[in-house]
């Protein structure tokens, strides 16, 4: 029997949302960006119902070479490396998940300064210890360029190099080059996505909203935004929402 499937019609199985986080810690005074707080028992919660509903969790090179594979997966991600990833990561993997870390390879094992810059508080940032051992118990660490540079308003030579240097230094620390990559602020146009997809990132994304699937760009893949006020209801809500946003409705 030849069954036809149309896109409209693809089950979870083949759709695959990512989540996208900041920082898991509780909210300090004086921050310029609350939201990007999400308390660890909150974060522990979604951790808690995306198992309760039946997602695995998975990295997101993997999402990506898997996409066809049956499952229900689910892709939680980190802008920007943190030190407070280290809790996130003991509550992931209390439930058996992992998560994927966007490191900015100028600042490992220094502060925010490209937040500071605009009146942030400080924030450690992993070191190059805590991303091995991250490594060695399945995180996924990608590239978030070596400055936080905004790529769209950067020289290409400039993007180019960010994307380069970046790539380089983590091969250079992990052993083998990353193969995740995510915009920082969300910023991209054409020519920076394919310097992305030439410098040999497989799989890259920013703020876009929505699932993903086969036919996803693997230069903009789509996350759903975490953010501190949102409860275990709410992201149940988003979710939802957002599996209704398609790669081809941009
Ligand atoms: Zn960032």
């Amino acid at each position: 029997m030849i069954r036809f499937t149309s896109r409209r019609s693809l089950p979870v199985s083949e759709r695959v949302p990512v989540l996208m986080y900041h920082r898991i810690a509780c909210r300090p005074p004086g921050t310029t960006v609350p939201m990007h707080y999400v308390a660890p028992k909150r974060f522990e919660n979604h951790v808690k119902v995306m198992g309760r509903l039946g997602f695995e969790s998975t990295t997101l090179i993997r999402a990506f070479q898997e996409i066809d594979k049956p499952g229900k997966r689910v892709v939680f991600t980190f802008d920007d490396g943190y030190g407070n990833f280290l809790a996130a990561a003991r509550i992931l993997e209390s439930s058996g998940m992992v998560g994927t870390v966007f490191v900015v390879t100028g600042q490992v094992g220094g502060v925010n300064e490209w937040d500071m810059g605009q009146g942030d508080v400080r924030e450690p940032l992993l070191t190059q210890e805590e991303i091995l051992a991250l490594v060695a118990r399945g995180h996924e660490i990608g590239s978030h360029t070596v400055s936080h540079a905004r790529l769209t308003e950067v020289s290409e030579e400039e993007a180019r190099r960010e994307l380069e240097d970046s790539r380089r230094a983590l091969a250079h620390l992990l052993g083998n080059p990353p193969a995740s990559f995510c915009y920082p602020y969300g910023a991209h146009d054409s020519k920076v996505r394919g310097l992305v997809a030439e410098v040999g990132y497989s799989v890259a994304c920013g703020t876009e909203k929505g699932w993903n699937d086969r036919w996803t760009d693997r230069t903009r893949w789509r996350r759903v935004n975490v953010r501190g006020d949102t409860t275990t209801p709410v992201l149940f809500w988003k979710l939802w929402n957002k599996s209704r946003s398609r790669a081809t409705e941009a």
